[in-house]
């Protein structure tokens, strides 16, 4: 893995080293949200030392720089992202407003009475809810994908609820739940043979893997800042130009508009025309400097070193006895969601918070998945390249432990 040294990359993250409840702390909750290098945390907090000013409407040199740096952050993703144009990035709060983006304006917009959105059995709370609101506005029908037992969705049954009716499909693109890894690819080009637009809930997949849009082809791909070694609060839609430019606005307001008159309002032109209101300015700046972070490290080698964890924490976890995984996909990323024996996730995470191992328990914004699988809920640890074998070996021993004091 070449110059991959995760000690040294340790030394980037502060709050790595936080002792809690007198205990070194061990993080593997990163499907919640990720940890922030120390250059992240520094950008930021340079932009409101250095630079804080509103972007794109000032004559003075600090609003000037600040809309530089703004701008400079959207080809850092585009380029990230690779995608065609700095017109087709959008930034947002997260993958859930950019969800809400696509479902209330390319939804009320193409969407109508009778008509299909496919989504699956995987997915997150985020790819739910905005598609049952759309559909309560609209009376339109949402199918959803059904998944084997191991938690990989069943892409016949996917070509089969594909109809003249179907108008979007939208599916996650790594699970948070169960790490499973879809093959969004093929679920794509089936799509397209159809002509119906992809959406792509990348929230958990961007900080994991290589993601060129361009070539997957997706129609559109979200994904959340904070996920990816940033702040909180940005997030960025991606969308090709052609439908992002034919889609209304999602909000009103200034920023959005090329000019304002009782009469008629003209809006302005893309990326703007989705971005009302200041937006968050230190939060695509920081964006950046997370994305700068990670082509530092080089997202190849990262995902070589997490599926070296994701390889070590699954046998280790399965030399437990009476200890489940839940979520067995051939394909998979570093997630890992497990039950104990008849041990209840939540009595499991608090023991394991005492000494200092941060895990995530319950539904994890993922209900009708629970549902499907017959369960109300898992523990579910989930690494990111900064965790260490000698961090697993921590959470084995503290897990043993936890499941011989609940028994
Ligand atoms: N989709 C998936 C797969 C997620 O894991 C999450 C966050 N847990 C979301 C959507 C929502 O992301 P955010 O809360 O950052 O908007």
């Amino acid at each position: 893995m070449n110059d991959f040294n995760v000690n040294r990359i340790r030394e980037d993250f502060p709050i790595l080293h936080r002792k809690i409840r007198g205990r070194q702390l061990v993080y593997f909750d990163n499907a919640a949200t990720s940890q922030k290098p120390l250059s992240v945390i520094e950008t930021v907090s340079n932009y409101y030392k250095t630079l804080n000013s509103n972007v794109h409407r000032g004559v003075h040199f600090l609003s000037d720089e600040a809309t530089n740096k703004y701008e400079e952050a959207r080809e850092k993703v585009r380029s990230f992202i690779n995608a065609s144009s700095v017109n087709e990035i959008i930034f947002v709060r997260g993958t859930t407003e950019a969800i809400n983006l696509i479902a209330t304006s390319y939804g009320n917009s193409k969407i109508s009475r009778d008509d299909e959105i496919i989504i699956s059995a995987l997915e997150h709370h985020s790819n739910i809810v905005p598609w049952q609101m759309l559909c309560e506005r609209t009376g339109a029908k949402l199918k959803v994908i059904p998944i084997n037992d191991k938690g990989e969705i069943l892409f016949d049954e996917f070509e089969k609820l594909i109809t003249e009716k179907t108008k979007l499909i939208s599916v996650i693109h790594i699970s948070n739940a169960l790490g499973t890894i879809n093959p969004i690819k093929e679920i794509i080009e089936k799509a397209h043979s159809r002509n119906i637009p992809v959406l792509i809930d990348g929230a958990q997949s961007t900080q994991h893997c290589r993601i060129d849009v361009k070539e997957l082809d997706c129609d559109f791909f979200a994904f959340s800042g904070h996920k990816i070694f940033g702040p909180t609060g940005i997030g960025v839609l991606y969308g090709k130009e052609k439908l992002l430019d034919e889609m209304p606005p999602y909000h009103g307001g200034g920023e959005m508009i090329e000019s304002v008159s009782f009469e008629k309002t003209i809006y302005n032109k893309l990326p703007y025309k989705f971005e009302a209101g200041t937006p968050d300015i230190s939060g695509p700046i920081g964006l950046a400097s997370a994305i700068d972070y990670i082509n530092k490290i080089g997202i190849d080698n990262i995902s070589n070193y997490e599926n070296k964890l994701l390889e070590y924490g699954t046998t280790e976890l399965m030399k437990i006895g009476d200890l489940r995984i839940i979520g067995t996909a051939e394909n998979k990323a570093s997630v890992i969601s497990f039950l104990a024996g008849n041990l209840h996730p939540y009595d499991v995470g608090t023991i394991l918070d005492h000494q200092g191992i941060a895990i995530r328990t319950g539904h994890h914004c993922a209900e009708p998945l629970m549902k499907r699988l017959g369960i109300s809920g898992t523990a579910r640890v989930s690494f990111a390249f900064y965790n260490t074998k000698e961090e697993i070996d921590l959470f084995i021993t503290a897990l043993r432990k936890a499941i011989k004091m609940l028994k």
